[in-house]
């Protein structure tokens, strides 16, 4: 049996058509709603088969307004968004690129019929089409699989892309239907990749799928230890900025993994911003703590993991320390917050809220500080950090 899509004017509408060989036919799934099965992993998708002038056609159901079923379909295997407009969509390669292809047929094994409201199926292959491919198939099981092995290894991804891959997961496995917020959050995850392919060096197009690129950064991040710095040689100054990048994305990635820096930092600050004082530490309301350990050195100089290279701060603070518009500097026994002489000078205060940031500029109270002195921002690291990022201005 198969779902097919039929060009009608303007959106196109899905059919059901063939029979299984045990010779369930399209009229005995009639007013069923349809269970999806992919790779073992099932979704009530809430759609329908009802029967329109004599054709099956699935239909949403109007109380819930769930997505169609091959935009559910889609999400779940973290395909960009296809359409239902055959005008609309656009030639060339890739064929699967955010609102440009349509899911032409959906390949269904082992239909049954499980109660006199709801039938389940095997998702077994998707064609997708655009303006000039016929025919582009996806095996889904495998593709769930690859899915499913993203999921387990998005530790090894940055933050925010594995925070997106553990709320897919969690919807998926719910096996509820795929609300619209699914959508959202894959368009979501296609940005948050595009950024860091960038960094990664992982060629990534705007709008694409998603999965092959995620999986070689998986694949990547076992074997890429990036060049010590020590071997480059300092005239090099390219190749040496280069590798500089590779490891402060290597520290985030490990200061991810590393349960353990993460929390000797936070512990040790106390759930405290070092910068503005705020104290976030997880509580009944919230799993998460709001404090994040940065690091001040993310460069194999030093040892990554000690809390001496190591800064506790609110979100805020820690994406203006990496930006480089606030930094720490030590002097005279005394640590103190500083504005960057580049955000003074070029930044508008009509278009940057630099005032927010100025707020915590001056010295910092010892009392934010690790109690242990040794824990204590190393001055030296803080002064390196400064000169890196001077030569890199240059
Ligand atoms: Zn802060």
């Amino acid at each position: 049996m198969r779902i097919t899509f039929q060009p009608s004017s303007g959106r196109g509408e899905y059919e059901i058509s063939g029979h299984t060989p045990s010779g369930i036919r399209p009229v005995d799934l009639l007013d069923h709603f349809m269970m999806l099965r992919l790779n073992g992993l099932s979704i009530d998708t809430r759609i329908k088969l009802t029967n329109d002038q004599g054709k099956y056609r699935l239909r949403v159901d109007a109380a819930t307004r769930y997505p169609q079923a091959q935009n559910q379909l889609a999400c779940a295997i973290l395909l960009p968004k296809p359409i239902r407009a055959e005008s609309k969509t656009e030639g060339g390669q890739p064929v699967v690129q955010a609102n440009a292809y349509i899911i032409k047929h959906i390949s269904l094994d082992n239909v049954t019929i499980t109660s006199t409201t709801t039938f389940i199926a095997d998702v077994t292959t998707i064609d997708c089409q655009n303006k000039t491919v016929q025919a582009e198939q996806i095996l889904v099981a495998q593709r769930m699989s690859e899915v499913q092995r993203i999921w387990q290894q998005r530790g090894k991804l940055p933050d925010n892309i594995a925070a997106f891959l553990t709320q897919h997961e969690k919807t998926i496995r719910s096996g509820d239907p795929i609300p619209r917020t699914t959508e959202k959050l894959v368009r979501e995850l296609q940005e948050a990749v595009e950024r860091y392919s960038e960094d990664a060096g992982i060629p990534y197009t705007s709008g694409t799928d998603v999965v092959p690129v995620l999986l070689t950064m998986i694949a990547e991040v076992v074997e890429e230890v990036p060049l010590s710095l020590e071997q480059i040689d300092p005239s090099q100054t390219k190749l040496r900025h280069r590798e500089i990048k590779k490891w402060q994305i290597y520290a985030s990635r490990r200061g991810a993994d590393s349960v353990k820096f993460r929390k000797n930092v936070q512990t040790a600050y106390d759930y405290r911003c070092v910068m503005c004082g705020c104290r976030y530490p997880s509580t009944p309301y919230n799993r998460n703590p709001g404090i994040d350990a940065a690091h001040i050195i993310p460069w194999s100089l030093v040892d990554l993991d000690e809390v001496y290279n190591g800064l506790a701060l609110c979100k805020l603070h820690h994406w203006a320390f990496d930006e480089g518009l606030l930094r720490i500097m030590y002097r005279t026994g005394t640590y103190y917050v500083e504005i960057s002489d580049e955000a003074m000078i070029n930044l508008k205060p009509s278009e940057f809220s630099l005032d927010q940031l100025q707020k915590v500029v001056g010295p910092i109270q010892v009392d934010r500080l690790p109690h242990n002195r040794s824990d204590w921002p190393r001055p030296d690291l803080l002064e390196r950090l400064q000169r890196d990022i001077a030569e890199e201005l240059e």
